[in-house]
């Protein structure tokens, strides 16, 4: 069974003007051990599809759908039901950590209040898992009663894996988690990523605008375009054989840093207003194929083969 199973995921933020359909019909689901990145521009709807799985957006504009963690319905749960499973069974390491750690508590303050909010554990219990978690990413347990300030980037995006590992999840979200570092930094982050995902058979969703970040540290790639899924499939043959027109793009704008020097292409034209998508396939505006089905008809997401979607009139099954 899976770990988590997203059905028909509708998330639809009140404004002024109307609703703006930021995710519009998500469905997919994460086996234990499991990883997925969620990939496509700014604006696609990648932050709202896992704020929606955190239950981090106000509750009244996930209009739809179903979201089953671990055998239970979590989007119609009390939210003090949920708040226990929040950290415990699904946590989040968001992508600026300074933002994201209180800056006038000590990161193993931290720790141990995550710990604790969960579990029936004494303090004393609670600091010495906090040192474990923070060795086990490489931070000195000596750090322990450093303030956030007092840390460098990568050692703080570090202390958020730590915490986002506080209550053993079986899922963790990475929400751009190395955007903000260098990229000697990105790389060691991503390598303890991978490490721990194996050693802890953690569940994973990521999200990143970079595609080779999420093919390095998951399996499977979902892409998003104006708040649908384009096309969803293992990562090794999505960067061999991407169907999807987006999806191809989106490699095709990738920079060969080992190839010869070529200008980098860009995807011309912009996403649709998502307060009134057009009628159709909501890429036809910037699809270099589109023909007339494509302006009347939505494609819907068809598994072509084993494990690979897509949403295109062009690849019918
Ligand atoms: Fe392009 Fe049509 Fe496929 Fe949309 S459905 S991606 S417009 S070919």
């Amino acid at each position: 069974m899976p770990i988590l199973e997203v059905q028909d995921l509708k998330t639809h933020y009140k404004t002024d003007s109307g609703r703006v359909k930021a995710a519009d019909g998500i469905s997919f689901s994460l086996d234990e051990g499991e990883s997925v990145g969620i990939a496509g521009e700014s604006g696609c709807g990648k932050t709202t599809v896992i704020m929606s799985l955190m239950r981090l957006v106000d509750q009244r504009d996930i209009v739809g759908g179903k979201v089953i963690l671990d055998g239970e319905s979590i989007l119609d749960m009390p939210e003090d039901q949920f708040r226990h499973l929040r950290w415990k069974k699904m946590s989040l390491v968001s992508q600026a950590a300074m933002g994201a750690l209180n800056p006038v508590f000590t990161v193993g303050w931290q720790i141990v209040e995550a710990i604790r909010e969960h579990s029936d554990m004494s303090k004393k219990e609670a600091l010495g898992l906090a040192s474990e978690l923070l060795e086990q990413v490489g931070i000195d347990p000596s750090r322990l009663h450093t303030y956030p300030h007092e840390l460098s980037g990568g050692m703080r995006q570090r202390a958020m894996i730590a915490m986002a590992l506080a209550c053993s999840p079986k899922i963790v979200i990475a929400d751009e988690m190395t955007t903000a570092l260098d990229v000697v930094t990105q790389v060691q982050i991503l390598k303890l990523f991978q490490e721990l995902q194996e050693r802890l058979n953690l569940s994973v969703i990521a999200i990143s605008h970079e595609l080779p970040i999420l093919g390095q540290i998951c399996e499977n790639i979902m892409v998003m375009y104006a708040g649908k899924v384009v096309e969803l499939g293992p990562t090794e043959v999505l960067f061999r054989e991407p169907l999807h027109p987006y999806t191809q793009w989106l490699l095709e704008s990738l920079v060969d840093i080992e190839g010869p020097r070529k200008a980098p292409k860009g995807i011309p034209g912009r996403p649709p207003s998502l307060l009134n998508p057009p009628v159709g396939c909501r890429f036809a505006a910037r699809c270099r194929y589109t023909k007339p089905v494509c302006q009347e008809q939505e494609p819907p997401l068809v598994e072509i083969r084993k494990k690979h979607s897509v949403a295109c009139h062009l690849v019918a099954k």
